[in-house]
């Protein structure tokens, strides 16, 4: 099993390498290394990755926010597809097996605009992964939080049957928010995630998640919650992360979570961490 978080933690202060012992003392054990600016790790950093991985630490890597292959922009889509390679092989030199990105946006937001980016997407996926060799890299399309993103459960799930390379990253908290508040009960996430099991169930086994709560509107995602923070309306933060962790025992996936709880992500991800050992 893997918990852990997404970036330095803003709580922790201290070097880069002195973090994995403070995390693992949380009994975490997971990084996801957040590329923001650009497929680019430091030496020093990349060395201590490697230390890290020997100690028992997984790591995956979060694409840059500006890949867009779903853009309906040529030289967008070209110079994404050609950022990726540079991602999977930088994944590849440090034996990283898993590159989350965001299937991106920017066409007309109605049924045929959408079905025609990810028609797009997939051939761009497809063509670039054909050109390279993939090593033991996985693409991970994450569920968009807006409602105008890309990745919807289907659109996902769409794209990892399509893309022999692709596996499903499941934020649970953008499906929620993307959904206006859809994963009211534990059986509601249970049946999303059958419905995954069921459509690609060989892809199901290296399922990736984002897991913590949220603040939405009427167009999807406003803002990642704080662990135990409620809603500015009061409402209890949903998704219900103790829910998460059950159905995750219950379906007996192998788990690989990460948090993305707005500066609490060791919090969310201990808490996690904790029911998962307990239950
Ligand atoms: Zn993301």
């Amino acid at each position: 099993m893997v918990f852990g978080v997404a970036g330095v933690p803003t709580n922790y202060k201290g070097k880069f390498e002195n973090m994995f012992p403070w995390l693992k003392a949380m009994g975490l054990n997971g990084f996801e290394i957040q590329c923001t600016y650009g497929f680019k790790i430091s030496e020093d950093r990349q060395e201590i990755i490697k230390k890290m991985m020997n100690e028992g630490f997984s790591f995956s890597i979060h694409a840059p926010y500006y890949i867009n292959l779903g853009s309906l922009n040529s030289a967008v889509v070209a110079r994404s597809k050609e950022n990726m390679k540079e991602g999977i092989a930088l994944a590849k030199s440090l034996n990283i097996n898993r590159i989350i990105f965001h299937p991106g946006g920017g066409h007309e937001n109605s049924e045929k605009g959408r079905a025609r980016a990810i028609n797009q997407l997939v051939d761009a996926i497809n063509q670039l992964t054909s050109e390279i060799d993939m090593g033991n890299v996985r693409l991970y399309p994450e569920i968009g939080g807006k409602t105008a993103n890309l990745g919807s459960l289907d659109e996902i799930i769409d794209i990892c049957s399509r893309c022999k390379f692709c596996y499903p990253c499941i934020d649970i908290a953008h499906l929620h928010a993307r959904e206006i508040g859809s994963i009211t009960s534990k059986e509601i996430l249970k049946e999303k995630l059958s419905k995954i099991k069921k459509a690609i169930p060989e892809k199901f086994e290296n399922i990736h998640f984002h897991a913590y709560t949220i603040n939405y509107g009427d167009k999807g995602e406003i803002k990642h919650l704080k662990h135990g923070e409620n809603m500015p309306d009061g409402r209890v933060g949903m998704p219900n992360l103790d829910d998460f962790i059950s159905v995750l025992k219950e379906m007996k996936i192998e788990p690989w979570v990460i948090s993305e709880a707005l500066d609490t992500q060791e919090i969310g991800a201990k808490y996690m961490h904790d029911l998962y050992a307990k239950a």
